[in-house]
């Protein structure tokens, strides 16, 4: 099921215009490395087919940029610009929109690209309300410069839209693009960002965070995902059947809304359509019916597992592999043969 949409022409950009290039927000982490969805992003504005510029904010970014000259293969990025203000650290949208719109007010920049993660999401709207342009978030697939595929109705429906305006804003969703080729990319200038401190935007400060540390895999990044569902009945159980799982794997951890409102476990570990959305190689499904949220979050991963003692549960029918049985002795069973492998 397909929809088209089309996004009107915005009235903004009114002067001879000579747009060639993609502008692409790369994020990195709190110690400096890139962020991986930004890798997909890269691969994303490729395929636009137009020069790239990266940009790369924060504390960080000298060295950020070096790294991704060095650690990535891609012979349209031409520039990588920098800004290496503290003011940056953390994305917030005060600063951070305020700065793209700047430099996307340039005539050279007819695309910009971010990965639809957290950051991506919460900068896309106000970039967009900035220029008076509409983003299009979320894109599984680039179709000509113009032209975009994105999921509507919790993945139930695709939509084709042709966006008409002058400068496209685009999030693209991770896991439907492959992160850019390892390599060097030498040719690549690093420039420094000329512009306006970071500070004279909006008046806004970060004051701290608390984070939660865990050695496990992060859930949007795990290239194996276990997750839990109400079957598991309390938090105890949760990690007694999930964890032993997860370890034997070296899985991430997922879950159901179900299994996060009845308080089974942190609600960053939700799975769908109001939660994370996963593609990871291998998903285990444990006790978890399959409702359409739930799907809209994991069923384009590549190999589905599902364990449910209901033989009519819906998760059977986007399980490549499906396991009718009582989680409570399945799960066990399971991780004792992997043991043994
Ligand atoms: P249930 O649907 O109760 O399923 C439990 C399953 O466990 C059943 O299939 C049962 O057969 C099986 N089971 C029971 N005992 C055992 C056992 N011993 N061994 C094996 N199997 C067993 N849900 C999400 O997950 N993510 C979302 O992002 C999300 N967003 C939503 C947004 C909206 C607007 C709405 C309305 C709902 C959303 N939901 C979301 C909720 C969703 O509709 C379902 O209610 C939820 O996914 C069900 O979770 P569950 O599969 O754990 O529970």
């Amino acid at each position: 099921r397909a929809l088209r949409f089309q996004i009107p022409t915005a009235k903004l950009f009114t002067k001879s215009q000579r747009f060639a290039s993609t502008l692409t927000f790369i994020e990195t982490s709190k110690d400096g490395n890139l962020v991986s969805s930004s890798l997909n992003a890269l691969t994303a504005a490729a395929q636009l087919g137009n020069p790239i510029h990266a940009v790369i904010l924060g504390s960080h970014a000298s060295t950020a940029a070096n790294i991704l000259k060095s650690s990535v293969q891609c012979e349209k990025l031409t520039k990588i610009l920098v800004s290496d203000n503290i003011g940056f650290d953390h994305y917030l949208p005060e600063k951070v929109a305020p700065l793209f719109a700047h430099l996307l007010k340039n005539d050279e920049y007819s695309h910009f690209v971010s990965a639809s993660s957290t950051v991506g999401k919460t900068n896309l709207p106000r970039l967009g309300a900035l220029l008076d342009l509409q983003p299009i978030n979320d894109i599984i697939k680039i179709l000509d410069s113009r032209t975009f595929s994105r999921p509507i109705y919790a993945g139930n429906a695709i939509a084709t839209v042709q966006c008409s305006q002058p400068k496209k804003l685009i999030s693209i969703r991770a896991s439907a693009f492959e992160p850019i080729t390892q390599g060097s990319t030498d040719s690549a200038v690093i420039e420094e960002i000329q512009q306006i401190e970071p500070e004279t935007f909006i008046d806004v400060k970060w004051e701290g965070e608390t984070l939660m540390k865990s050695e496990r895999p992060e859930l949007g990044s795990a290239s194996r995902v276990v997750t839990g569902g109400r079957a598991l009945k309390d938090k105890e159980t949760f990690e007694k059947i999930l964890v032993p799982l997860a370890d034997v794997l070296n899985a991430g951890i997922g879950a159901t809304r179900a299994a996060v409102d009845n308080g089974f476990c942190d609600n960053s570990l939700q799975v769908g359509q109001t939660g994370k959305v996963v593609a990871p190689d291998l998903y285990v499904a444990i006790g978890v019916s399959g409702a359409i949220q739930h799907l809209a979050g994991m069923k384009d991963s590549k190999v589905i597992v599902a364990i449910n003692n209901d033989p009519e549960a819906p998760v059977f029918k986007v399980a490549d592999y499906s396991l009718e049985g009582d989680a409570y002795e399945v799960v066990p069973e399971l991780v004792r043969r992997l043991k043994e492998m």
